[in-house]
This record gives C-alpha cells, structure tokens and sequence, in this order.
C-alpha cells in the first residue's frame, strides 16, 4: 500500500444508482469517491420515461414485490425533490374489444391505489370521455377512460443533485473520469482512473469497490477487472420522440397497443409533448445508441392510433434513445425483462466488490438503501439509513410550495419573467435565489445566450453542478437545447471553453 488515503468506497458509474449509493453512503459517514467517465446522467439516467411510477404494466408480470416498493417511493421523493419530482395524472381511453378488458384496468388501478404508500396523491377515477375535456385531442373512439395518479422526474437533475449532495458531505465526485483497472491488492482494492480531458492517470485505494455502470457492468467486470465471462444485464434500448405540443392541459396519456406493449404521451416543457418508448434488444456499445427510422414509425403510428391529428416523422423536433440495463432473467421478450434490480457481493478473494444490476429511476433511492445494508455487512456499519426524510438540494419547501415559491422569486427579482421564474424554480428549487443572488436588474444576469439562459446560471452550472461543455448545460442540466438555435448553442460553447481556459 502507497502512503495515500484509503477510501472506505470506490462506486464506478456516475447515474443515478452510482450517485444515490455515494450519497446515502457520505451521508453515513462513509469515505467515498465516485468516477464517472462522461457526464453525470450521460448513460441511461437521462434517457427515461422520466416517470416515478409504480409500473402498472409490470402487474401483468406479476412483479409485486417492485411494484409496491416503487408505489412507496412515489411520495418519499417527491416530499425529497418537489422542485424536479411532480405529481402527473395519467389519461388511459377505454373502448369495448380494445386490448384489455375493462375488468383488468379496474383490477390493476385498484391494487395500484391499495398497495400502499399513497397518501397525498389522488384515486383512479373514472372519465366520461363525452364531456371530459381530456377527449378533445383523441379520435372519437372513446366514450370512457381511466385517470390515474403517477409521478413526473427531471431525472439527468435528479443524478447531479444527488452527486451535488454527496459532494457536500465530503464525498470526492470526478467527472469525466474512466476507471481502466481495478484489481485487489493485500485486502483492498488499487483503482486506476484515467482523466477524460487531460489522458492523466490516477491511482486510488478502497475498501470495498461499488460497479454501478448501468449497462457498462458487464464491460467493466470483463475489461476493468478482467474477468473472461460475464452476462449478467439484458440491454434493451426504448427511445423516445418529442413533438410540438399536441394537447392543452396538464394530463399525460396512457396508449395501449395492439401488440400488448403501451406508450405514454406526456406534456414536456411547457410546449411540447413527449412520446415513448419502445422495448427491443441491444447489441452494440450503450454509448452508440440512436433511436432507429423503424422506431420512429412505430412510436408515430402508435401514437396516431390514439390522436385525431397524426403524428408525422417530419413533426419530431428532438429524440433520444437510452439503453435499460435489465438484469437478465431469461425472459424470452425483451418487455417481460424483469424492472427489478439485483445486487450481488463478490467477496472471494478478500476485498468486496458490489455489482448493481438493473434498477429504476423510482427504486434508486431504496436501491442505494439496500446497497448500503450490503456495504456494513462486508465493510462495517456507520450510520443509519437516512434518506427517506432527507432533501435534495434546493428541495427544501413543501410539495404543495411550487406556486408560492414562483411568486415570492417573482417579487424579489421583478424583471424576471414568469416563465423564465418558473423554470428555475423547477430547476433548482429554493437554490434559484441563491443563483439570482443581489441581481438587481435584468443586465445583472449577464449574457443571454437564447431562450431562458443568462451567463449567472451558467456559471453556477459549471462552478456548483460540474457543467463543463454547451450540450452538459442544454440537454441535462436543463433542456433549454429545445429553444436555442445552432448558432445560439455554439456561441455558448465558445462562452463555456473561455472560462474553461481562465479557469
Ligand atoms: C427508455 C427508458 C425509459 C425508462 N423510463 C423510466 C421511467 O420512466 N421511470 C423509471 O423509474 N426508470 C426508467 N428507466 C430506467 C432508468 O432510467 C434506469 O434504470 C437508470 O437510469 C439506470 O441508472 P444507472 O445508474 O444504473 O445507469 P447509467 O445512468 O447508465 O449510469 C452508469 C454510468 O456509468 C458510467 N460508466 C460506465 N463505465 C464506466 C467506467 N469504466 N468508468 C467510469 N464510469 C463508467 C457511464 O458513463 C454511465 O454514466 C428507463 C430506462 C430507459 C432506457
């Protein structure tokens, strides 16, 4: 062993299973460092449905155990982040020889409703699709409809928030950072990093090694610990479409299809609306996903089933396409892939190692829990668990506190927009005064680079959530690439490689 420190934990894989696990552990008192070889969320953590749902679907699997944890999470995270976790109440039109029959939906909604954790959130109800204003952008196939209650997720915000609260309880986060090797050594392990950037090379000591790649874990036990085999995680790509707004109104749509899959269309940033997703196996590296012209037509034609006005390929504004790492059950269909997630110890030849497999978006904070249970045992116990009632940062207000907290930014800061007010209350919560600071006029922003975005949030950005190039700031960190113009977008980068270059 080297003179330097020994970390109690190494995690490799900067998502949100990686950044919720380093959180939970930091907030224990855990030593921690964390190496992501990208950006925060640049994986699969940004490419989701972006729903904290129970996964009304997954009861046709029959996965009870996932789907009642997912349920209980619902609340706890939004009481956690109501800032980037919102209530979404979920249109399903109904129309008699349509794919399931009435009794089933009814079936599923009540457990859905009755499997706990529901406490704020509104029951299923049942619409008439006569008068429901819910009908007015549907063909007229529809006399009736289910409404139920799930939960909306800015989920790239969702990861850096936990990585931001994580390194504020010591945790060592580094971006941009490839783990290339990790081998045990005299009852630890020696880890070696190489800096994206630079090509620097580092070494780091550790206790107990996390792998949370996602749908890197098996790259990384064959290449980084150089195993020959592993086939552990089913890759399955969904991709998404996004549209001009189709519909007013603040309810999203639950489409079923006739080949039994289902699809959401979901109001997504104010004036749009987002289509997805598909379900079908993965062969190539994750990071060379792209959404398929077949993928397209299928998520067009599915969607125009359900819409009077068609959706056309020509009227797709921005798409992406994210990989699931499904932990491989054996499932003939990539759909009937299990949601759940799977953490196994490896402690054979001394110095444990984790491997996370699977996981969702909605199960990340009591996956991290379980990780942790996982973690005392092999390395010993610190704290206690301590995330349920915790806050991400800027989440510091109640769940019913947006609106006021739009109004009281409005009157501190009155040259602000309303619109431009809200985003950044959705964005970062009670944190968007903190960013405003004394501004005092609306030239105290500094450089607006298009829609919504002023030099004194991208600088926050870079200084507080490690934004470091235009597309970490207009595709996760917020989604202002779908107002910014090319050239607006590249006047940015060069504004953000400036102060990389002073920096
Ligand atoms: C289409 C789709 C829709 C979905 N919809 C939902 C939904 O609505 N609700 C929900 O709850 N869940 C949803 N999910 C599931 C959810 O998005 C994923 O399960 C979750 O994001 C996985 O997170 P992760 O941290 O395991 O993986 P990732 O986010 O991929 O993170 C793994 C990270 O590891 C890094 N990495 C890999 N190798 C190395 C290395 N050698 N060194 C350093 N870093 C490395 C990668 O760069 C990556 O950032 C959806 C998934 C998909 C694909």
């Amino acid at each position: 062993m080297s003179g330097k420190a020994v970390f109690d934990l190494f995690v490799i894989g900067g998502g949100i299973n990686g950044c919720g696990i380093a959180r939970d552990a930091a907030g224990r008192g855990y030593s921690i460092a964390l190496a992501e070889m990208n950006d925060f969320a640049s994986g699969t953590s940004s490419g989701a449905t972006k729903l904290i749902h129970g996964g009304l679907r997954y009861l046709e699997h029959y996965e009870f155990r996932l789907v009642r944890e997912s349920l209980m999470e619902r609340e706890t995270l939004w009481a956690m982040a109501p800032h980037i976790i919102w209530p979404l109440r979920f249109v399903l039109p109904y129309h008699k020889g349509g794919i399931r029959p009435a009794w089933m939906i009814r079936l599923g909604l009540f457990l859905y409703d009755h499997l706990g954790g529901r406490k704020l959130l509104p029951p299923t109800a049942v619409l008439d699709m006569r008068s429901d204003p819910a009908a007015k952008p549907l063909k007229s196939l529809f006399t009736k409809a289910f409404e139920y209650s799930d939960g909306w997720v800015d989920d790239a915000r969702m990861v850096v928030l936990n990585a931001r609260d994580a390194a504020d309880k010591g945790a060592l986060i580094m971006p941009r950072t490839k783990v290339v090797s990790a081998k045990r050594e005299n009852g630890f392990w020696s880890i070696d990093t190489v800096d994206a950037i630079s090509g620097q090379t580092a070494s780091h000591q550790a206790r107990m090694l996390v792998n949370a790649a996602g749908p890197w874990v098996d790259h990384v036990i064959r290449g980084v610990f150089g195993r020959n085999e592993a086939h552990n995680v089913r890759l399955v790509q969904g991709s998404h479409i996004v549209v001009k707004k189709k519909f007013d109104g603040e309810r999203a749509y639950f489409f079923q299809n006739p080949d039994n899959r289902i699809i959401f269309a979901i109001p997504y940033e104010r004036d749009f609306t987002l289509i997805g997703t598909t379900d079908r196996d993965y062969k190539g590296d994750p990071k060379d996903v792209k959404i398929s012209d077949e993928e397209v037509r299928y998520l067009c034609g599915a969607a125009s089933e359900y819409f009077s006005e068609p959706v056309r390929p020509e009227d797709i504004v921005w798409s992406y396409s994210a990989v699931r790492p499904l932990y491989d059950d054996g499932a003939s269909k990539a759909q009937e892939a299990t949601r759940d997630y799977v953490l196994k110890v490896d402690e054979a030849e001394g110095a444990p190692l984790l491997n996370v497999f699977g996981g969702k978006l909605t199960t990340y904070r009591r996956l991290a829990e379980h990780a942790l249970e996982k973690i005392r045992e092999a390395i010993g116990a610190k704290g206690a668990p301590w995330t349920a009632k915790s806050r991400l940062p800027g989440g510091d207000f109640s769940v019913v506190g947006y609106k006021d907290q739009v109004k009281s930014l409005r009157q501190r800061y009155p040259f602000i927009e309303t619109r431009h007010a809200e985003r950044l209350v959705r964005c970062y919560g009670t944190n968007a005064a903190v960013i405003l600071g004394n501004a005092a006029v609306a030239g105290d922003l500094g450089r607006h680079f298009g829609g919504s975005l002023y030099e004194i949030e991208i600088r926050w950005l870079m200084e507080k959530e490690w934004a470091r190039t235009a597309e970490d700031v207009l595709w996760r960190r917020t989604k202002q690439g779908l107002f910014l113009m090319a050239d607006e977008a590249a006047r940015l980068e060069d504004y953000m490689a400036g102060i990389r270059r002073a920096a």
